[in-house]
């Protein structure tokens, strides 16, 4: 660096910000795009409190568990460092942060990007500086750097009784399809070798801008759910779809599946089994013969991973219609179940349904679930010994690697355990055959090299 470049630099003070992300991807979206922005500003981040001049917290207020996690980690970071503003959802309730933490500089609600930069404008100001204005065109990211989420609309017009989100977050926001898809493309050109596709409702994207119309490399294309997955589907990297509702427009993806040009791996939330438990729930879609349209799915394609998760002892739960969900997990064979005990989220309508389950009735409930669970993904992995499959290597380690094939997501879902291979590397493909399975996981070895 030239010595006036170096005076410059060493007689300013680049102002820095910590950061804590709380909750789920579309949180981790939001602040992957307030640290962007922070960046491209000369703000630098801080890698601790100590060493920030102030912390930003982005909470979660999904489950009373994460409103209390965002309480504790306001608290930490204020006895850290003292000057904190929070955002994100648990922001959309501004009273239960400051009746506990009356210190909090600012807080802003979800959604709120330009409030939230606003806000630490007015606390720390930028300072311009060139060197410091570079930023990578596709943004700064919290996840490695061979995936990264795509988040394509904000809120929901569903109206789930056990659900605030709507509330926090408001209604539909779908990003048109052309800034999403140049979005996309930046990411793959930057090296990312996954793409996970996140939204509250992934199918209903567009529908409240009457799927307007976009260009991209000189194709069109409407803001809608199928278009999207053509769209992605020409990267050439995987594309995985997660919260997708089982609408009858859902089927047209099945095919791009079966072709392998987006993953043939859907996310479905479905909650229950028990189509009365579903109304009680006011879930989308709860009329729709769901096993007859999985049935049809596996037809055409056969590997197609499906993984959802559901919630045991809604209120009102009776024994029978908890049998029901077992019944329907036995014909559904789901490949990957998450499973959550129903607790009341305040402001949300199922609080004022009657007959809540009993905690030692859901447990028992959840345990039955769980071992039900097991059992199939169990089996269903045990198929898989001898395949040889391609994988992505999430990390690497002396004799070998923790890596995923297409039926895994990042976090939610098990692994691929690469076992007695040295010199792989994080974010590389492996092709691998598989030699071991257990409950969740699959273990594998290097697949010999394909004969010439
Ligand atoms: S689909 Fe239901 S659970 Fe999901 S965000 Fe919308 S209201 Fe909430």
């Amino acid at each position: 660096m030239p010595p006036a470049d170096r005076r410059h630099r060493a007689s300013r003070h680049v102002p820095k910000v910590g950061f804590a992300s709380l909750g789920c991807p579309k949180a981790l979206v939001d602040s992957e795009r307030i640290l962007t922005t922070l960046r491209a500003e000369g703000y630098e981040i801080a890698a601790t409190y100590e060493q920030a001049d102030l912390v930003v917290v982005n909470t979660c207020g999904f489950i009373d568990a994460a409103v209390d996690e965002s309480l504790e980690t306001i608290g930490e970071a204020l006895q850290r460092n003292g000057r904190v503003i929070v955002t994100g959802c648990l922001g959309a309730r501004p009273e239960r942060i400051l009746e506990r933490h009356p210190r909090v500089l600012q807080v802003t609600g979800p959604q709120s990007h330009a409030e939230v930069i606003a806000a630490i404008h007015a606390h720390l100001p930028p300072q311009h500086d060139p060197f410091l204005d570079l930023v990578p065109p596709q943004g700064i990211r919290l996840t490695p750097r061979h995936y990264a989420y795509l988040k394509i609309s904000e809120g929901c017009n569903n109206s789930c009784s056990f659900c605030i989100i709507p509330a926090l977050r408001g209604r539909l926001s779908s990003r048109r399809i052309d800034e999403v898809l140049r979005e996309a493309e930046r990411l793959a050109t930057a090296g990312v070798k996954e793409i996970l596709v996140i939204s509250q409702d992934t199918s209903a994207y567009g529908a409240d801008i009457h799927y307007a119309r976009g260009t991209w490399r000189d194709a069109q294309y409407r803001t809608r759910f199928i278009d999207l997955a053509r769209a992605l589907g020409t990267l050439g990297i995987w594309i995985r779809l997660h919260y997708v509702y089982p609408y009858p427009h859902v089927d047209e993806v099945i095919p791009l599946m079966a072709e392998r040009r987006v993953l043939p791996y859907l996310d479905i939330p479905f909650q229950h089994g028990s189509p009365t438990v579903l109304k009680r729930m006011r879930r989308p879609a709860h009329a729709e013969d769901v096993l007859t349209r999985i049935r049809g799915w596996r037809r055409q394609c056969p590997d197609l991973t499906l993984r959802s998760t559901f919630i045991v002892g809604f209120p009102g739960e009776t024994e029978a219609e908890f049998e029901t969900l077992l019944q329907w997990l036995d014909e559904a064979q789901l490949d990957r179940v998450g499973c959550f005990k129903y607790s009341p989220v305040e402001g949300a309508a199922a609080n004022a349904l009657a007959d809540p389950v009993p905690a030692e009735v859901q447990e028992e409930r959840y345990a039955r679930f769980m071992e039900r669970a097991a059992g199939i993904s169990t089996q269903r992995l045990q198929r898989r010994i001898g395949e040889r499959l391609r994988v992505l290597v999430d990390t690497a380690q002396e004799h070998g690697a923790v890596a995923r094939s297409e039926a895994d997501a990042p976090e939610i879902d098990g692994v691929v355990r690469i076992e007695g291979a040295g010199g792989l590397r994080a974010g590389e493909w492996a092709d691998v055959t598989i030699t071991a399975s257990d409950v969740y996981d699959l273990h594998a070895r290097l697949a010999d090299a394909p004969a010439q």
